[in-house]
């Protein structure tokens, strides 16, 4: 299955990733992910990356190709993926395409959460990650279980809110999207890829709608 999720910041693309990935063993595919790995690491494409990502504007498409070209080439690639955050803009959208066509794995689908916008900041400002596994929670809606998150895989939760989740940020953030990304709601339209989810609702809600939107049809 190899399938892009769409949808604003605070949508719930990251969260439903993370679970999808235990049931159906695909990776998941964050380019905010893979962009914090590099900052964490201080690589020069993250060191480029940082300043415009605590800005809330989107990282060069070009930057962006090149990372999930690496990405995608990784054997646990190979049976599917969910790419989450990715593509963002119609170049991105193109590259991908012709990434894919070029070793004859197209996309299966691509998923847009619809989420009232009034909604989203709320989710966002709730958000925190666990710095050790990097499950995400939500102070609001999700909160962190006790005893701990990860099976005792990390301990203790650290849970930390991430720069760009400041409140400043996020209306930058959310403008970004309408302009850039949501045009991709057409493009996948026009090629029968889209399929849209209510994604207000408790966890495995929106879970059953999306395995549903994702079912072979017949
Ligand atoms: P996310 O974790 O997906 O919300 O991404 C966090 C930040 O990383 C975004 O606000 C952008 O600055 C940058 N970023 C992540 N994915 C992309 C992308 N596909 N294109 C451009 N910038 C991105």
């Amino acid at each position: 299955m190899r399938i892009v999720f769409l949808g604003a910041p605070g949508s719930g693309k990251g969260t439903q990733s993370q679970r999808l990935v235990e049931r159906h063993g695909i990776p998941q595919v964050s380019t905010g992910d893979l962009l914090r790995a590099h900052v964490r690491d201080g690589t020069e494409l993250g060191r480029r990356a940082k300043s415009v990502m605590d800005a809330g504007q989107l990282v060069d498409d070009a930057t962006i190709l090149g990372m999930v070209r690496e990405r995608l080439a990784a054997p646990d690639a190979a049976r599917g993926f969910i790419l989450d955050g990715f593509p963002r803009t119609v170049p991105q959208a193109e590259g991908l395409e012709q990434m894919l066509a070029a070793i004859g794995q197209p996309l299966d689908a691509a998923v847009l959460f619809d989420v009232d916008s009034g909604l989203l900041a709320k989710r966002i400002s709730g958000r925190r990650t666990c710095q050790d596994c990097g499950r995400v929670f939500n102070v609001h809606t999700a909160p962190p279980p006790s005893p701990p998150p990860c099976g005792g895989q990390c301990g203790t939760p650290r849970l930390v809110q991430r720069p760009d989740d400041k409140e400043e940020t996020v209306a930058r953030r959310l403008a970004v999207y309408d302009e850039q990304t949501r045009p991709l709601a057409g493009f996948y339209e026009q090629r029968g890829l889209l399929r849209s989810i209510d994604a207000e609702g408790d966890l495995p809600t929106v879970t059953a709608r999306l395995e549903a939107a994702l079912a072979p049809r017949g």
